[in-house]
């Protein structure tokens, strides 16, 4: 049966494709489905497919869709205070931001920052480094914080920053992986570091062991700030609250600063950034930053439910066991040659690339993954998703890939 809910006239593919196109900034590429309803894990296209997503909207549905806590969060709050700028406070911004401090083991004179986006948070992070005096930012190779100006800065790909230059001055990129590299370009004009604990567009890449530590001692050697962009890693993601709270991501370091995004308010656009201590939480002042929406009640109420179902339901030990099933058969499979990540966040190297063809037979299929580089697959599915859902995949995933490789159209009869 053919489910046209939301999609008003359109019900052939060609036909909201036209629409797309005629209405929606072509900035962004082109979209692979029309999706107009999602429950759990599942997602459903206009034309009544169903696929598993894997993907959770970037690491955005850590309840996966229409989780009950959050329809309920949201509803509530929207039918008792939407919002209020930021001439007032209300209850859930207040609640949220302390859950959020305690669940990091934030010191005393902690606090939080909430914007939108993830972008948003690095910029608010960017201003924060600005306050010490010094402007040059150390970030790494392969990382990505963002599209706005300041975030753009930071991120490391040409593509994305280039056509859009000149960008904000004093950030260098340091390569990804070499600690010598990044003690050396620390000095005393340094005002931060800004890595993320698991790089996720580059391919959900690892730092190798001791890099974390050096960028602690780095930082502190010269009195710059360390700040850890945790938009993808944060909010159980890794079956930790934050990445940096596991011992063999973080290496029990202490950041001045994270920031969050995604995973916090399940789908709803929120962000935040989080200052370590009095001496980083001092140094922007009142009027210094802002943005309307900071802190809405819709979002913050929102961002509680997940937490507080995240804790409930017990996710983070479920995102690690889970997790590490899937990357032990992902591992299995020969056509696998590396797998990386922690919880569920998952990287795989495909021993023949192809990556791009090998998520649209997924798709095709029904699994919605992400064709990260051109050899490799990321996935960062629900934290509710099921075993079955997850390590299905696993068992499709040779036969999606032979289905791709030159050759299979004949062999198979041209099917
Ligand atoms: C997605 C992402 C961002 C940007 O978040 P937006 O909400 O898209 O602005 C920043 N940093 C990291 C590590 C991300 O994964």
């Amino acid at each position: 049966m053919t489910d046209t809910e939301g999609t008003g006239m359109m019900t052939g593919t060609s036909e909201w494709r036209s629409h797309h196109e005629a209405a929606i900034l072509p900035a962004l590429g082109r979209p692979q489905r029309l999706l107009v309803r999602g429950e759990g894990a599942l997602v459903w296209d206009e034309t009544g497919a169903q696929y598993v997503d894997l993907l959770a909207g970037i690491a955005v549905n850590a309840l996966g869709h229409a989780h009950p806590a959050i329809v309920e969060a949201l509803t509530a709050q929207a039918s008792t205070l939407g919002h209020i700028s930021n001439f007032f406070a209300s209850p859930p911004q207040i609640a949220l931001a302390e859950r959020i401090l305690a669940l990091a083991s934030a010191p005393v004179g902690s606090s939080v920052y909430f914007s939108n986006s993830g972008a948003e948070a690095n910029e608010a992070a960017l201003k924060i480094t600005r306050r010490t005096g010094r402007s040059k930012i150390v970030a790494v190779d392969g990382s990505f914080h963002g599209r706005t100006m300041g975030a753009l800065a930071l991120t490391a790909k040409t593509a994305y920053r280039e056509p859009f230059e000149p960008g904000v001055p004093g950030v260098v990129h340091v390569p990804f992986g070499d600690e010598a590299a990044l003690r050396a370009a620390v000095d005393a004009d340094t005002a931060a570091v800004v890595l993320e604990p698991i790089q996720g567009e580059s391919g959900v890449r690892r730092h190798p062991a001791g890099y974390l530590t050096a960028a602690r001692e780095a930082t502190d050697s010269v009195g710059a700030l360390l700040v850890l962009d945790e938009v993808q890693t944060g909010i159980g993601r890794t079956g930790s609250w934050f990445a940096f709270q596991d011992p063999h991501i973080g290496e029990g370091v202490t950041p001045d600063v994270i920031t969050l995004a995604k995973g916090l308010g399940g789908g709803m656009p929120i962000g935040a950034t989080l200052t370590f201590g009095d001496r980083v939480t001092g140094l922007l002042t009142p009027g210094q930053h802002g943005s309307t929406f900071s802190g809405n009640p819709l979002a913050t109420a929102v961002g509680l439910a997940v937490l507080t179902t995240i804790q409930d339901e017990d996710l983070l030990a479920r995102a690690a066991d889970l997790g590490g099933r899937m990357r032990t058969a992902l591992a299995a499979l020969p056509q696998i040659t590396e797998v990386s990540g922690a919880g569920l966040l998952i990287g795989m190297e495909l021993r023949d690339g192809n990556a791009k063809a090998v998520a649209g037979a997924a798709l095709d299929a029904g699994w919605i993954v992400n064709p990260v580089t051109e050899t490799r697959l990321r996935i960062a599915p629900p934290l509710i998703i099921t075993d079955d859902q997850l390590l299905g995949f696993a068992d499709a995933l040779p036969g999606l890939i032979a289905s791709v490789a030159p050759g299979a159209a004949d062999a198979e009869g041209g099917a």
